[in-house]
């Protein structure tokens, strides 16, 4: 496919619809974050995730938009469940329900100063990361762990991982309602028994961090958040159980293309309708992998309140828990017309306007907390939903890749990385060198600049930069 882009706006670029495609594209972006997305070939993967049957109103790349499996990274695209619209694992992503959740420590940075190195310590001595080593919590079997689909972070908080209030600042509350656990096969859920409450590896990571600018005082208020503030983000998914759903329903949707008359320009689109067996069965199942996504989370979540317990003798409150990595059942106005969609977020966040009735009742005056990492070395945001986002209420989800982790094994040392972090005042525990070197700073797209095309572009507002202070990598 020919692709050109039209500028409609600095911050909005198009994609003119030409066969196949069956609406046009668009780009949120800057001229300076363009070339960015152009070399890596994400923009073709916006033409042709626009070529799926029963997608309306446009294919949507956000600011930090990159290459990924089949659909782009960055991608949002909805398709109209009652005119055969098809839902895609590959606009979901392996790690489905990959998220990020923010806390917010009962202590600034002063006075956590002479604590910090201890902290870290603890932290990194008791988060579970790389591949190896097992969770949190063990799963005694199936039992147990078809509970904890049904019930995401909910099933976590009743066994006492968490308290109540956690889940008034979860996205769902911790938990999609569509889990289907009979659709989660036994390998997914044996590779998942033993990972509950673990990063993983490479990208992931719990990072302590300060508000170091606040744009909107009264949402940053109303978040729970202030200057000088320490907080920490962590940034994980579904891990193996995750990975494993999406392989199993990718293999039973690309061999019921043909059945279904669809016809994709890369197989790794591979869909089927929402209404029909193969999609519903996806959706049940990546349901089911997304409440366990949750669940991972909140469990991190204790292991952070213990390590502020024991080194600061402080609380850690949940200020939010949003996925980047969802496809999910809902209404929309499209052309006038309400419409049941199933909305794919791939590396895409959620970010409803202030009174919408899907937000937390403390939040309702404000809109959806958007988290936008950047990279271990740079700076972080939160941001707020607004009105008036045709992305269907979607935001940027981090800064974005530039180089391929092989291309960041080319330039970077991990041990020359962490020493520059340090001598920055950056903390770091890492995992491994190697994967260090491969999540480096100058490896991501500029988060600034990201951040300030997502608010040029109306996608969401500024409310508070976060810097890092000390990062422990998967
Ligand atoms: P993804 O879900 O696409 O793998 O990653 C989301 C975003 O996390 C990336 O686009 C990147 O901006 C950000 N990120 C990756 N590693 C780190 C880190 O160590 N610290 C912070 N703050 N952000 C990171
Ligand atoms: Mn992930
Ligand atoms: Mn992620």
């Amino acid at each position: 496919m020919d692709i050109t882009l039209v500028p409609e706006s600095p911050f909005r670029f198009r994609l003119d619809r030409c066969d196949p495609m069956r609406v046009p594209g668009v780009v949120f972006a800057t001229r300076d974050l363009l070339p960015e997305a152009v070399g890596d070939k994400a923009l073709e993967q916006v033409a042709n995730v626009a070529t799926l049957p029963g997608i309306v109103r446009a294919s949507f790349a956000m600011p930090d938009v990159h290459w990924g499996y089949g659909f782009p990274i960055g991608g949002v695209a909805a398709t109209d469940i009652d005119a055969g619209g098809v839902v895609s694992p590959g606009g979901v992503g392996f790690d489905i329900s990959c998220g990020v959740r923010l806390l917010a420590a009962d202590i600034d940075r002063e006075p956590l100063a002479p604590r910090m190195r201890r902290l870290m310590d603890i932290l990194g001595d008791t988060i579970p990361r790389g591949t190896g080593r097992g969770g949190l919590w063990k799963i005694s079997g199936r039992a147990q762990m078809e509970k904890l689909l049904v019930a995401g972070a909910g099933y976590a908080v009743e066994c006492d991982h968490g308290v109540p209030r956690d889940l008034d600042r979860c996205e769902d509350r911790g938990a999609l309602a569509e889990a289907d656990p009979s659709q989660v096969g036994q390998r997914a859920v044996d590779r998942g028994l033993q990972q509950v409450g673990s990063l993983g590896s490479g990208n992931h990571f719990l990072e302590v961090q300060v508000v170091d600018q606040v744009y909107d005082a009264g949402v940053a208020a109303a978040f729970g958040l202030h200057p000088g503030q320490v907080c920490v983000m962590i940034h994980c998914g579904s891990r193996g159980l995750g990975h494993q759903v999406c392989t199993d329903h990718v293999r039973v949707m690309d061999q019921s293309l043909r059945s279904f008359g669809i016809h994709i320009p890369d197989r790794q689109l591979a869909c089927a309708p929402v209404v029909s067996t193969p999609g519903r069965a996806y959706l049940g199942a990546m349901a089911a992998a997304a409440n366990y996504g949750r669940a991972n989370r909140q469990l991190l979540t204790q292991a952070v309140r213990h390590a502020f317990t024991t080194a600061a003798g402080v609380g850690v409150d949940l200020v939010y828990d949003v996925s980047h990595n969802t496809a999910k059942i809902e209404t929309h106005d499209v052309d006038g017309v309400s419409r049941r969609l199933c909305v794919h977020r791939k590396g895409a966040t959620l970010a409803l306007p202030p009174g919408h009735p899907d937000l937390p009742a403390d939040l309702a005056d404000h809109g959806h907390p958007v988290l936008v990492p950047g990279t271990m070395g740079t700076a972080s945001y939160v941001m707020v939903g607004t009105v008036g986002n045709d992305a269907f209420s979607s935001a940027a989800h981090g800064a974005g890749r530039v180089w391929s982790r092989h291309q960041a094994l080319r330039h970077v040392r991990g041990e020359a990385l962490r020493g520059e972090l340090e001598s920055r005042g950056i903390a770091v525990r890492p995992s491994s060198w190697r994967g260090l070197a491969e999540e480096a700073p100058e490896a991501y797209k500029d988060v600034d600049a990201v951040a300030r095309a997502t608010e040029g572009a109306g996608l969401a507002r500024l409310v508070v930069r976060l810097v890092p202070l000390g990062v422990v990598k998967g």
